[in-house]
């Protein structure tokens, strides 16, 4: 790791890039939150299965972001160490780098236009994406995204071969503005970010040339990949800080909760609750590739220092399932009230909901599978239903917590926890219960900005090293598991059946 001066500066910036929204927070040396300010973009839908931001609307909300949040706390750029950026992930984004100019709209993650792209790759070189880059090719990762703009875009195939188009997800976007833009600005990626693409090999942490073959993607347009921790340049002083503060860290936002919560042990697990889960086991320098259902992918790079590996199972309907109760069923008047509901029975009354709105991901991947509730009879109420969407949030985690034991041999006893939904104290021992081990809740539950902050934090020698880091997690609440191991088997085979209702619909 590369050693850096301690500095006097109270405090460590984040930039939050995400999917609905971009945040700025400042922390403070125990981890502490300091000052925030939120702003949503507009999510445009052109037609179905397609999903737009505009990357000018997301670089001016940063901007707007960092200068609330220091006015709010009577802070200025001096005040900080250093800046992080975490970002939502695979939203791919192609602009002109002499004019700063954007060819088309960033296409979102959860967009599926390249479906075609990957499904074509996939018959063809399957076998070495997974291998190479540890992604079963989709149309989820920037690889097949970068394709179809290259096609389909008049005039950026030409440009990108002369390296004035270039690629980037949304932190590089901004890194690339923060540091000048069309005027010197840095055209830079970190290892998680890039192990997303499809186009990363990761033992070589390089940019792969047979997997650029795969998608006609010319390495020009590729950002350089960097660690996840080190001083990538200076904020420029005509820019939204007013001044130059180190940027030096930058991992997606599933990499940036992992290092948030502090688990930097192999062995370690987060489960992040928010619309969807994503669960990170850190494998330490091991790439451990799945055989059922995970994405093998980074966890994070600290300057010098080996990578860290991590598995990952991502699952797409969790909390949206609260909100499809809220407003397309009416049941509830906000997310929380499923708690009251939920616990004013002792169980589901026999039904099961499994909520495979758009298929099952991790680790089932049934495209096919489309969401049921079963064992309903004239006894059920709307409270046995609240009850079967909390457990289908604990199962569906379960499902690969039991993915990750097979595939990387783990022994886990406890589980950490944060997101939206970890506010719900029963679906969290619903959880416990389920998994049979102790689930555990940090106070800060910010951990994607939080891990962002560290990131940048270490670079600079703010924080001396993890053990700060650590010692900075504090507990605010753990649940035990309650339920005796037959009545856990029981419910899991429940469960079990139910998916496999799903199957096959479509
Ligand atoms: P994201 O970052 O994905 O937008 P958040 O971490 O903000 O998500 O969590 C929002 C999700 O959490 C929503 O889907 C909401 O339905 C769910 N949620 C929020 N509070 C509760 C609660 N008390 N009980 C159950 N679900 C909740």
């Amino acid at each position: 790791m590369t050693q850096a001066p301690a500095v006097d500066a109270r405090y460590v910036g984040a930039i939050d890039q995400g999917t609905t929204s971009t945040r700025f927070m400042v922390f403070d040396h125990a981890g502490a939150e300091v000052a925030r300010h939120q702003v949503e973009h507009e999510q445009i839908l052109p037609q179905a299965g397609w999903v737009e931001h505009d990357p000018d609307e997301i670089w001016r909300n940063t901007g707007l972001c960092i200068r609330e949040a220091l006015a709010s706390a009577g802070l200025t750029h001096a005040d900080l160490a250093a800046v992080g950026v975490t970002n939502q992930r695979e939203t791919t984004v192609v602009w002109n780098r002499r004019t700063g100019e954007p060819y088309t709209n960033a296409i979102v993650w959860q967009d599926t236009r390249s479906a075609d792209i990957a499904a074509a790759a996939d018959a063809s070189h399957g076998d070495l994406i997974r291998h190479r880059a540890g992604l079963p090719p989709a149309a989820y990762f920037s690889g097949g995204k970068i394709a179809w703009i290259l096609r389909n875009i008049d005039g950026v195939r030409e440009a990108a071969g002369a390296g004035e188009a270039i690629f980037g997800t949304t932190d590089t976007w901004l890194l690339w503005w923060l540091t000048g833009g069309p005027d010197g600005g840095r055209h830079l990626t970190d290892v998680t970010n890039a192990s997303r693409t499809m186009l990363m090999d990761l033992e070589t942490l390089d940019w792969d040339d047979e997997l650029l073959a795969v998608f006609g993607v010319p390495r020009a347009m590729l950002p350089e990949i960097r660690s996840s921790s080190e001083v990538y340049g200076h904020t420029c002083a005509d820019g939204p800080f007013g001044g130059e503060v180190p940027l030096a860290g930058d991992l997606g936002d599933q990499h940036a909760a992992l290092v948030g919560q502090a688990c930097f042990e192999p062995g370690q697990l987060k489960n992040t609750y928010g619309t969807g889960n994503f669960l990170v086991l850190n494998t330490g320098s091991e790439i451990v590739r799945s055989s059922h259902g995970l994405l093998t992918t980074l966890g994070y790079q600290f300057g010098d220092a080996p990578a860290v590996y991590a598995l990952e199972g991502s699952i797409a309907v969790t909390g949206s399932a609260i909100q499809w109760l809220r407003d397309q069923l009416g049941l509830i008047r906000e997310a929380a009230e499923t708690e009251e509901l939920a616990a004013s029975v002792a169980d589901t009354g026999g039904v099961a909901f499994v909520p495979a709105f758009s298929g099952l991901f991790a680790p089932h991947w049934r495209a096919d599978a489309r969401g049921v509730i079963v064992g309903l009879s004239r006894f059920n109420t709307k409270a046995h239903i609240a009850r079967a969407a909390l457990e289908a949030i604990c199962f569906q985690s379960k499902d690969v917590v039991d993915a990750m034991v097979v595939d990387a041999g783990l022994d886990l006893s406890i589980l950490r926890v944060d997101g939206g939904v970890t506010a719900n104290d029963l679906c969290m021992q619903i959880q416990a219960d389920v998994l049979g081990v102790t689930v555990s809740r940090p106070v800060v539950t910010e951990t994607t900005a939080l891990g962002a902050a560290y990131a940048a934090g270490l670079a600079v020698g703010f924080w001396s090293g993890t053990d700060e880091l650590v010692a900075n997690w504090a507990e605010s609440k753990q649940w035990h598991p309650q339920w005796d191991a037959a009545q856990r088997t029981a419910a899991h085979a429940r469960w079990t059946k139910a998916l496999t209702r799903t199957h096959d619909w479509v």
